[in-house]
């Protein structure tokens, strides 16, 4: 899919048919300009972080997902869901270090690009140890996407940190998912990925926040904490500065995490493993996460035994 994700959904046309009505935007058809009650009023779901006040019908929805699997099978690709707070960084309110901490720590980490001012200031965003390798190292395989319960705007300007140039996410607009974007229940859903939910894995701390039907995609990390919780804070101990990272870089949950995605990755494109189950396009990851995660065990009770 290009970049230009809106004029791929206003190109949604059958010759010799009248407009199929892909999209709105507000209650204008992406394509023709029509009222959506003058359409028929089809059911749509929002995708209003690719572009404000858009939404999809079901079968658009499907169409996009289908040039996506294409895309991705060409550059053997997965798609990856990656959360952003305690997975990929960790952040805290400003004024919950004082004035003498946040120049040290601006002045440890902030030049290298490791720690960043957010959110005019309000926010303080550290990130994970390694966070930037591994994003590197997963877009040689995935397609990244971010899917946050933070808001939108504080979501991008953490993409954009992790992602200065915008190689590894893409245009951030239409790859950060947010607060925003959870319908269901108020859980985060694939439902608003444009790419099938059988080539999706989700890498996320937290499996709570999940639509139970997607939790199957999803590989959990240990939490990347580096500030304390300010309810944690005594009189005595008013910081919520660590000063240290206690995660290592290169033996850290990354490299486990890594792994996986990796095997999964690299099974879905097995040549043998495609004659043995058929056409590539049914596998789907759940399956092979799973198998994963049974060998893992079958390792693990061997060695104990
Ligand atoms: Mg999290
Ligand atoms: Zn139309």
């Amino acid at each position: 899919m290009g970049t230009d994700l809106l004029s791929e959904i206003c190109r949604s046309f059958v010759p010799g048919l009248a407009c199929q009505h892909p999209g709105f935007i507000g209650p204008l058809c992406t394509r023709c300009g029509r009222d959506n009650l003058e359409c028929g009023d089809p059911p749509t779901r929002p995708f209003s972080y690719i572009e404000p006040r858009l939404t999809l019908t079901m079968p658009e929805i499907d169409r996009l997902r289908n040039v996506n699997l294409k895309t991705l099978i060409r550059h053997k690709k997965l798609h990856l869901v990656l959360d952003l707070d305690n997975t990929l960084v960790h952040s805290t309110l400003s004024r919950n270090l004082t004035l003498e901490e946040r120049d040290h720590l601006i002045k440890q980490y902030a030049t290298k690009g490791l720690l960043s001012e957010v959110c005019d200031g309000v926010m303080l965003v550290k990130l994970r140890p390694g966070a930037r390798e591994f994003l590197e190292k997963a877009s040689a395989m995935f397609d990244l996407s971010v899917f946050t319960k933070g808001r939108r705007d504080y979501a991008e300007e953490v993409a954009r940190v992790l992602d200065p140039d915008g190689s590894r996410f893409g245009s951030c607009r239409w790859r950060v998912m947010s607060r925003e974007d959870c319908f269901t229940g108020k859980q985060k859903s694939l439902d608003v990925v444009l790419a099938h939910d059988r080539v999706v894995l989700i890498v996320d701390d937290n499996e709570e926040v999940w639509a139970h039907n997607n939790k199957g995609n999803l590989i959990k990390i240990a939490p990347y904490r580096f500030f304390l919780p300010p309810k944690n804070l005594s009189e005595a101990v008013k910081s919520a500065c660590r000063f240290e990272d206690n995660e290592a870089k290169e033996e850290g949950e990354f490299a486990r995490v890594l792994k996986t995605l990796k095997e999964v990755h690299d099974t879905f494109y097995e040549d043998s493993f495609m004659i043995e189950y058929g056409h590539e396009v049914s596998i789907s990851v759940k399956f092979l996460l799973e198998r994963v995660h049974n060998s893992n065990v079958k390792t693990r009770n061997a060695i104990v035994n």
